[in-house]
């Protein structure tokens, strides 16, 4: 075995990443073991070009249009003859026995003093040199015409090859081919280009917990996201992707498929199992594939340190993190540009706008890292508020409008900094309501209702206080809140400040939460399941997070007691439930509606009212208006008592 860097990654099996290259050193070297490369070429019909890229220049075969044509309906005649023609003295002209249409070939000459009918499209007869319109003549007869003004020489003809000569290179190598090009290519009567061939790239999945969309999840299984998600983005960017399934993490299989895939592709794309676990063995096996081998494993990237990229026998492999956002994030900025190169196309130009951070973001020192953002319209510009919720989110995918990047050299961005955005579609969509705080599946209810009237809403959940904070900074129209008061023993009223008004939401049954069907619980009251959940030293609760509503309220029932589970501390009511469900927890706390959904049982402790702080700068915004009639609708009403919820008496 060599002394390369792969085999001594393999013998030490524990260490992680013996060299983390930079994001620049990385890019660079795969991209200097990958081009020069000569770029393959297809000849393909016109029917089947949209997309590709010209792989060879196209210059024309013939004149466009072949010969001198009438722009309008009218009469070929010689514009010498009209040099004195006035509405007060026409000129009259007599006609030539023929009528030229579109595809006629003209047979009389236009000698000085006639004139022929022409049609728009039809080719000029000899001894013609303009077009008069019809509108500018009077008939005299069947056989002559009269024309009351001037024209000069050329009016309304387009001569031969003024659109396109013949000879002349119309598009180049390298353009991507729209409609346009393609009408180009047509009207120059060419059927079929040289193009660059798409790569062809085999998309792997791998994991031993995936399961492909479409199949019902079993225990500890996730779905494979980033399957058709790598394709899509191979896709979009002038490759031919081939899903190829998920695999297991075992090496004798998956080497199986790395091969076979790699004789048959021009690019190997795996995802997960590069970060060495027990069973990450991808970057083993692509030792063994050909040279030169892994060039980077381990890059200074935020998502997306795992990433590996190597080059086996002239072909790119690659090894993306196995986190869908991590995923992406690598693919687009480590793997796009050497993609696109091969598909001859150019560099991808992405959008940017700059907006301003409402709060400081925090970087790890050395890693490029990414930021996924959510652009709000705030009074002195656009606001981006950072959507990440670790690099594990893919709903942060479609929240997120854009993200910015943070150099590896800078440990933060201050609060208030003006940020370059890059854009993930072409312009930002600013909504008509902006909703910031606090999520709730209620809320989704009404957003429904909102957008089925042509109302677009953008809802950032960041929580109740980001939520105030937001509001008493202006960047949104209402704040969804969840606030308990404990000195006055009252929700959100007490939270608001000046410029705000409360605008009464709904109430959320909480109550404690338990399997159906577990003896210590089912048929007690609160109090007594309180006490018999801490009387058995073997029943586990699951706590929520500090600052939410829900952890003061669990904090209440337990005085000073500190069961199993205490800090086992999750952020969302799901997943409360969820710990229940999966029997990892024995009871906790949370919201009747998610109960439901979980078929847990529950047993009632209070209601959480959950309202909205409204902006009152805000008021008058057609888009509030609308939410505000929304919220008092019989649909709106019936659907929050359906989920669970109740409207305030
Ligand atoms: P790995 O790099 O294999 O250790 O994976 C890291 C994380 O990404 C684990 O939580 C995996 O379950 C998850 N993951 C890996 N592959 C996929 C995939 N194709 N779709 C969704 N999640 C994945
Ligand atoms: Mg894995």
């Amino acid at each position: 075995m060599t002394n390369s860097p792969s085999s001594a990654q393999q013998k030490s099996g524990q260490e992680q990443f013996l060299t983390i290259l930079s994001r620049e050193a990385a890019l660079a070297g795969f991209e200097a073991a990958l081009f020069p490369r000569p770029l393959p070429t297809e000849t393909r019909t016109l029917a089947d070009v949209l997309g590709l890229v010209l792989a060879e220049d196209v210059a024309v075969p013939v004149d466009v249009p072949p010969f001198d044509r009438s722009n309008v309906d009218g009469f070929a005649v010689r514009a010498a003859d009209l040099a004195a023609a006035s509405e007060t003295r026409p000129v009259r002209l007599e006609l030539n026995a023929e009528a030229i249409a579109c595809g006629t070939v003209p047979q009389l000459p236009v000698l000085t003093g006639t004139a022929t009918s022409i049609a728009t499209g039809g080719p000029l007869p000899r001894g013609a040199d303009a077009i008069v319109m019809v509108e500018h003549t009077h008939p005299v007869g069947l056989s002559a015409i009269e024309v009351g003004r001037g024209i000069s020489p050329g009016q309304f003809v387009s001569n031969a090859g003024s659109d396109m000569a013949r000879g002349e290179v119309v598009l180049r190598t390298g353009t991507q081919i729209g409609s346009r090009e393609i009408g180009m290519l047509a009207a120059c009567g060419i059927a079929q280009v040289a193009v660059a061939r798409r790569p062809r790239v085999a998309v792997l999945s791998t994991g031993d917990e995936l399961v492909q969309p479409g199949e019902p999840l079993r225990a500890a299984g996730i779905y494979d996201a980033n399957g058709p998600i790598i394709a899509a983005a191979v896709t979009e960017n002038g490759g031919e992707a081939h899903f190829l399934g998920a695999f297991p993490d075992d090496e004798a299989t998956l080497e199986a498929a790395m091969r076979e895939a790699l004789a048959a592709h021009d690019v190997l794309i795996l995802s997960g199992g590069t970060s060495k676990g027990a069973g990450d063995v991808t970057h083993r096996i692509i030792g063994r594939l050909g040279k030169p081998g892994i060039i980077a494993h381990g890059v200074a990237l935020k998502p997306g340190k795992p990433l590996c990229l190597a080059v086996c026998g002239g072909k790119p492999v690659i090894v993306l993190p196995g986190f869908p956002t991590s995923a992406m994030f690598t693919f687009h900025d480590m793997v796009v540009p050497a993609l696109r190169r091969m598909a001859g196309l150019s560099p991808r130009v992405d959008a940017q706008v700059t907006a301003r951070l409402p709060l400081r973001v925090p970087s790890e020192l050395g890693r490029t890292e990414f930021v996924m953002v959510s652009l709000v319209q705030g009074q002195g510009g656009l606001t981006a508020y950072p959507t990440g919720k670790g690099s594990g989110a893919i709903t942060s995918f479609t929240q997120a409008d854009g993200f910015i990047r943070i150099e590896a050299l800078a440990d933060h961005v201050p609060a208030g900094a003006d940020v370059p955005v890059t854009l993930f579609t072409p312009r930002v969509r600013v909504p008509d309501l902006i909703v910031i705080g606090s999520h709730c599946v209620g809320l989704d209810l009404v957003v429904g209702e909102l957008s089925r009237r042509g109302i677009s809403v953008r809802s950032l959940s960041v929580g109740s206080l980001g939520g105030l904070a937001a509001a008493k900074r202006g960047e949104c129209d209402l704040a969804p809140i969840h606030l308990f008061d404990p000195k006055t023993r009252n929700y959100n009223a007490p939270f608001l400040g000046d410029g705000l008004e409360l605008v009464p939401g709904w109430r959320r049954m909480q109550g404690l939460v338990f399997r159906r069907g577990d003896e210590r619980f089912e048929g007690l009251g609160a109090e007594d399941a309180v006490h018999a959940a801490l009387a058995d030293p073997d029943c586990m609760m699951v706590n929520r997070n500090q600052g939410s509503g829900t952890r003061i309220l669990i904090d209440q029932l337990l005085g000073a007691e500190r069961p199993d589970g205490y800090w086992n501390q999750p952020r969302t009511h799901n997943a409360v439930a969820a710990a229940v469900a999966q029997k990892r927890a024995d009871w906790g706390v949370t919201i009747a509606p998610v109960a439901r959904a979980a078929g847990l049982g529950l047993i009632p402790l209070t209601e959480e009212h959950y309202d909205f702080a409204l902006v009152c700068a805000r008021k008058d915004r057609p888009a509030v208006h609308a939410f505000l009639e929304v919220l008092q609708t019989d649909e709106v009403h019936s659907a929050l008592e359906r989920a669970g919820f109740s409207r305030p008496g």
